[in-house]
Parts: structure tokens; sequence; C-alpha cells
């Protein structure tokens, strides 16, 4: 036990977090099971507490579903399947069904039935190999060893820890606890600012990791973590505006103006012949994009790079760009080589972090091109993002509505002064994104974050008639509610949002969310969907920019489901409330601005 802790340590945890509505609660009892775990436990506490057994990039999956999970909680109770599955049907939620059947008369678990009772409680480092092993167990007989593994697990714990190895194990612990919860409870502890925190985990997002490194090695140690092909960065931000004269005020008067692709954001890892490529929200896709890999090999002379781009699917015939929901038909499609065959895709970079063992983060972005065109060869499916050296808000606004036609949202305006470096992770003023929505009066939409649900009536009786949504603060690590939306929803979108919910679903107001209306379901903020509005105006039931003297909140007014989950987005990568409060300050010089005016 010298290097563990034991497993219901973390369980209490678990209730507590369970249990509490509010945020203060939540960090102090992560920091309180930080400063008792030994060193060598660290990384393995932080990501059972984050639901997962490897930061999410790495992809290692337990592979076990609702019913590998019944067999192995039969197995370890000496019950029957259908006992567990009745409990579970009656609960609606495995861990208390679990917790159940382990502790109920009769359930003589395997271990007592060979004469190994339980002698000493179970410790983290036991639960994290066991589940490990469970994630490596592959090829002929994996569903059998799985269960093997698992019931061995099961019969080791105590009810209450089998409720949450049984969540754990299906992806339902619900508890909400978020890297930058992690974060905030790691500075307290080990006493470092949470900056050099947030600047290791931009390079190196990998919390059990960091933490570790923290508890063995202190806070120096952080300083040695560098950009590396393999492991994802979190990517640069755009602010936004909405017109060129301020796009360009802000940037100094001259800008390198691109043409902002409507696709999927693709961080291009190379190290020798090992091709990855991470989402925006750093999740391994390389198995989506089995022909980008060929053409990056083909297309790039270095070996050794990380270049950033977006993938949009293209009709091969003309080469026009097609819309985005083409490329979400790809995404849904099983079988890869129909989908590559049915949607081809191209690829067009816009940026390079990294080249043949040199970190480019710190240098201008002309530099970074520089380096990005030196290795680039030219290659009918992998092209630069089409660009202007633009410093005349008329020309932008040509530019812009050029991209439009081209078939792009609008266009990225970014800095060229000597200090526009890449800004990992970072939302800043280097980078601003111009883009126009004709059909409404907000210039933008807004990816929030689903915290509730309300129950529809007539025809939507049974299924969710609204959703409460809420925007993100980063200063606070909470959200708040800034939307009820009900329209945009087809039908189809309708029925299968309580399916897409439900893995969400809490009994009571997760502590990270503010809200003052009552919806009537909770959820932990896990669903992400992009809407659009008439515009931002000031409600008294909203808590997003709360200004506590006038007692009212921002709200969007008209607010419509666009048709676009953002699965591409961590609900900490929703809309901000800050940028919420600019969209509220801008709107009034946008109204008043029509883009041909300014041409
Ligand atoms: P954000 O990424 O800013 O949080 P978002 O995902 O909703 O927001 P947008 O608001 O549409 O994205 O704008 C930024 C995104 O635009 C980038 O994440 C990237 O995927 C895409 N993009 C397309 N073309 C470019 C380009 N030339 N340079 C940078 N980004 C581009």
């Amino acid at each position: 036990m010298e290097n563990d802790l034991p497993f219901s340590e973390v369980v209490k945890v678990f209730e507590a977090i369970e249990a509490t509505t509010q945020r203060t609660v939540m960090a102090k009892l992560l920091s309180s099971i930080f400063k008792e775990a030994p060193p060598q436990a660290m990384d393995k506490v932080v990501y059972i507490l984050l639901g997962q057994l490897r930061p999410d990039w790495e992809g290692v999956e337990l592979g076990v579903g609702e019913k590998l999970a019944m067999r192995a909680i039969s197995t370890a109770s000496g019950l029957p399947f259908k006992k567990v599955e009745e409990t579970y049907k009656k609960l609606g939620d495995l861990g208390e069904a679990a917790r159940q059947v382990m502790s109920m008369k009769g359930a003589s678990t395997i271990l007592d039935y060979f004469g190994a009772k339980r002698s000493r409680a179970l410790t983290v480092g036991e639960v994290y190999e066991s589940l490990m092993n469970v994630a490596k167990a592959s090829g002929e007989g994996a569903q059998d060893a799985k269960v093997r593994l698992l019931s061995s697990l099961f019969a080791a714990a105590s009810p209450d820890e089998a409720k949450y190895i049984a969540r754990f194990i299906v992806g339902k612990l619900r508890l909400g606890v978020a890297d930058m919860t992690v974060l905030d409870s790691l500075s307290d502890v080990f006493n470092v600012p949470k900056e050099s925190l947030e600047k290791a985990y931009h390079v190196h997002p990998d919390l059990g990791h960091i933490a570790r490194l923290l508890a063995e090695r202190g806070r120096d140690a952080l300083a040695e973590l560098r950009v590396t092909p393999g492991i994802p960065i979190q990517p640069m931000l755009a602010e936004r505006l909405s017109s060129s004269k301020e796009i360009l005020g802000k940037l100094g008067g001259i800008a390198i103006c691109e043409y902002k692709y409507d696709g999927e954001r693709a961080q291009i890892h190379r190290r020798g012949d090992s091709v990855r490529i991470f989402s925006r929200r750093l999740e391994d896709i390389t198995h989506e994009y089995p022909d980008v890999v060929g053409y990056v090999m083909e297309a790039m002379e270095s070996r050794d790079f990380v270049v950033e781009g977006e993938i949009v699917t293209v009709d091969p015939d003309t080469g026009e760009i097609k819309p985005f929901q083409e490329l979400m038909h790809r995404k849904r499609k099983h079988d890869i080589k129909e989908a590559v065959e049915e949607y081809p895709v191209e690829v067009f970079l816009f940026d390079a972090i990294y080249m043949d063992g040199v970190d480019l983060t710190d240098l201008p972005l002309i530099d970074r091109k520089r380096a990005l065109w030196g290795a680039m060869k030219p290659h009918p499916k992998v092209h630069h993002a089409t660009w202007r050296l633009l410093d005349d808000p008329a020309e932008t606004d040509k530019f812009f509505l050029e991209a439009i036609s081209n078939d792009c949202e609008g266009i990225m305006c970014k800095s060229v002064k000597r200090d526009s470096i890449y800004e990992l992770g970072a939302r800043g003023w280097l980078w601003i994104k111009y883009k126009r929505d004709y059909k409404s009066e907000l210039t933008d939409t807004l990816d929030l974050a689903v915290v509730g649900a309300f129950w529809g009536r007539g025809r939507r009786a049974g299924l969710y008639g609204a959703l409460l949504l809420a925007a993100y603060d980063p200063d606070t690590d909470q959200f708040y509610t800034v939307a009820k939306v009900g329209s945009g929803f087809t039908d189809e979108d309708l029925k299968k949002l309580p399916e897409m919910l439900d893995q969400y679903k809490l009994p009571h107001k997760h502590p990270r969310v503010v809200s003052k209306m009552e919806p009537d379901v909770w959820f932990v903020p896990g669903l992400v969907i992009e809407v659009i509005g008439a515009e931002i105006t000031q409600s008294p039931i909203h808590t997003c920019c709360m200004d506590p003297k006038a007692g009212t909140g921002l709200a969007i007014r008209f607010p419509r489901f666009t048709g676009r989950y953002r699965t591409d987005k961590s609900p900490e990568q929703a809309t901000t409330v800050r940028e919420v409060m600019e969209m509220f300050r801008n709107q009034k010089k946008i109204g008043e601005q029509s883009i041909d005016e300014s041409i």
C-alpha cells in the first residue's frame, strides 16, 4: 500500500462529488484526494476521477458494453444474468444495480467460492491495472477474457466500490470533473500558478502525466514539456469581429487573410513513418482519414512535423467544396473504405507548429508559413489555404465575398506582426474570424453546452420540448445559462436527443452549472450544440454575464438549433461568457453596417 492508496478513498470522493451541487466543494474534494495520494499513484487517481484510463487522444478503450458488464457482475455475484439485468432495468443505473446485486443475500462471489475471501482493501493501483488489462484484451476470446478480468475485479470490490467500477466501465460516471477542475486543484495542492500548469497542459494535454510529474519532481519538471510529434497540442483559437475595418484596425492595419474552410480542423503529426491526425478536441481521428494519411505522406518533404489544416469534402470532378454536412455523412459511415470513396476529401493547410526537430510556436506567422511552404510539394489533394496579404478594408471585404462564393464560411485574418506567435490553447486577437450569417441578425453562431431539458407537450410529449443551454466561463470553470431552445429541431433530432443525452442525466443541478431556471431534467455538461438567434438581450432569467446590481444576465432572443451537433467540441470549448458579452456589445454596430456599404 506504500505507493498506493485504498480505492475506497476514491469512492468516498466520488460519493461526495455526486452529492454536491457546489463547485467549490467539488474542488476541495479533489484537492483532498490529491493531497492524500502518493506520487506513484497520482496519475491513476487523476485518470480514474476523469473517467478515463489514459488521455482521450491515446484512444485507449475498455471495449466494454452494458451486456458484457452485466455478465461480469453476474459471474462475480454468482447470481443469474437475468437477475442482474432485471435489477438494472428497475434501477436504470448499472452502478446502483451492481451495488445492489453485489450486496444481495446469496451473492456468493467467485472469490468466496474459491475460499479466497476479501482479506484486504482493493487499491487504486489494482483497479487501474485490472482495467488496463481489460482494455488490452483483444482478438479472439477477448470478450471472455474481459468478463473474467472484470468479474475478479467486482468480486474483490465492496458493493460501494462495485457501483463506481460499473459506472466507470460503461462510461457513465457522470461526475463532470473536467480537465480545468483538476488543473485548479493541482494548482492549489502543489502551490503552482495556474498559468504554468495551463502552459504545460497546452503542449502535453495529459493530466495524469502532469500530476505525477508534479508530485514526483515538483513544478520545475513542467518546464521540460515540449511540442512533440505524436502528442497533440491545444490549438490556437480566434476572436471574432464583424467588419474588415475593425479587424484590420485591431491587427495593425495589415493581415494575412485566408479562406475559412468549413470542414474539420485537423492537427497532422508525422514522426518518421507514423502519421497521426487529431481533431479540434484532440481525439485521434487517424482511422477516419486513411486517404489523408496517404496524401500527407506524399505531399510533405519533411518526415517530422506538426501542421494544421482543415479537411473538407470536395467534388472530385469540379474541385468545388461541398457543404459541411457532407463531411458529417462521411464521419457517420462505419465502412471507412466506402466513406473514402463516396465522400472524397482534400486538405487545406494553414499553419506549422513543429518542423524537423524545431518547435515553431514562438516564431511569427510568416516564419511558420515559410517552414510550411518549404516542406510542401505540389499535390492535388493537399493545398495551402488560399490567402492574401491585405491592408485595405474594401479589398478585404471583396476577398471575404470571394471566399463565401467559393463555399467557405468567411475569412480568417491573421496578424503578421513580430509577436504573431502560435498561441497554444489561447483565444487571442492574433487571429480574427470574420463570418456572416445573412439570414439572421446575429452575425455568428454560438456553441453551447446542454445543461438541462424540459419535457415537451402535444406532438413532443415524451420527448424533450426544449433544452437549457449554457456558455462557459474559464475563469470560474462554470457554465451559465443563456438560452432555452426549442426550435430548429427536426423530428429525427427530437427522437434521438433523449438517447444522446441519457449518459449525462443527473438527479440535481450539476455543481458547475449556474442557473436560475429549473429544467425537468439536469445534465452534466457534455453535449455541445450550435445555435443562432436574433440578438443577445438582457434577461432576468439567465445567469450568463449576470449583472448583480440590475439582476439581469444575457440571453439569446429567438434561439434556434442550426442542426449542428458540435461533437468536435468539449463543453469547456463552448462559447465563453466573455464572447457572449462581446457579441452583445458588438451587435448594435453590426446591425447598422451592411457589407455592401463597405465595398
Ligand atoms: P473556435 O475554433 O474558434 O472555437 P469554432 O470551432 O466554432 O470556434 P469557428 O468559429 O468556425 O470555429 O472558427 C475557427 C475554426 O475555423 C478553426 O478551428 C478551424 O477549424 C477553421 N478554419 C478554417 N479555415 C481556417 C484557416 N485558414 N485558418 C484557421 N482556421 C481555419
